[in-house]
């Protein structure tokens, strides 16, 4: 798994001149431990920009990807993603008014942060020659949909 960490990273820094700095990648043993502690239990993986970390199983290369790669490089590098990590920090002394912008931003943002780090899975996975995680990540129920729509997005 070391391996293919440092070769996705090196194809992020190849390709786009950037990878992960501040973003730290926690691999979990019984990752449903630590999800029972935050706000969404019953994911499979959680990226926190509060504190920009990437919590994965440790057997899962898409999730890893996603996580890491995807929402880590996208809050350390896209203005929105350095909003989201702000607001996620001073988010107890903001005003009303404040939470109702920055709640209003993520909604007419998140599909962007979400299809970001899935483009990243497809592109990753690819390169690193790991088609068959990602048909198995295609086919897993819900994100089916989406994935379709970033290919379609993709090739338009
Ligand atoms: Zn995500």
């Amino acid at each position: 798994m070391q391996k293919l960490i440092l070769e996705a990273s090196d194809i992020l820094e190849d390709k786009f001149k950037i990878k992960p700095v501040r973003t730290r990648l926690f691999l979990h043993e019984d990752i449903n431990k630590f999800l029972s502690q935050t706000r969404n239990p019953h994911a499979r993986s959680i990226f926190l920009p509060r504190n920009l970390s990437a919590h994965v199983p440790q057997d899962r290369l898409d999730l890893l990807i996603h996580e890491y790669l995807g929402h880590g490089l996208y809050c350390e590098q896209t203005p929105y993603g350095q909003r989201m990590v702000e607001d996620e920090q001073k988010f107890e002394s903001m005003n009303q008014d404040e939470i109702r912008e920055a709640l209003r931003l993520h909604e007419q943002l998140k599909f962007v942060f979400e299809a970001h780090a899935l483009w990243t899975e497809d592109f990753l996975l690819r390169k690193l020659k790991k088609e068959e995680v990602l048909e198995r990540r295609i086919e897993e129920s819900l994100l089916k949909k989406l994935f379709k729509y970033v290919t379609i997005l993709i090739y338009i």
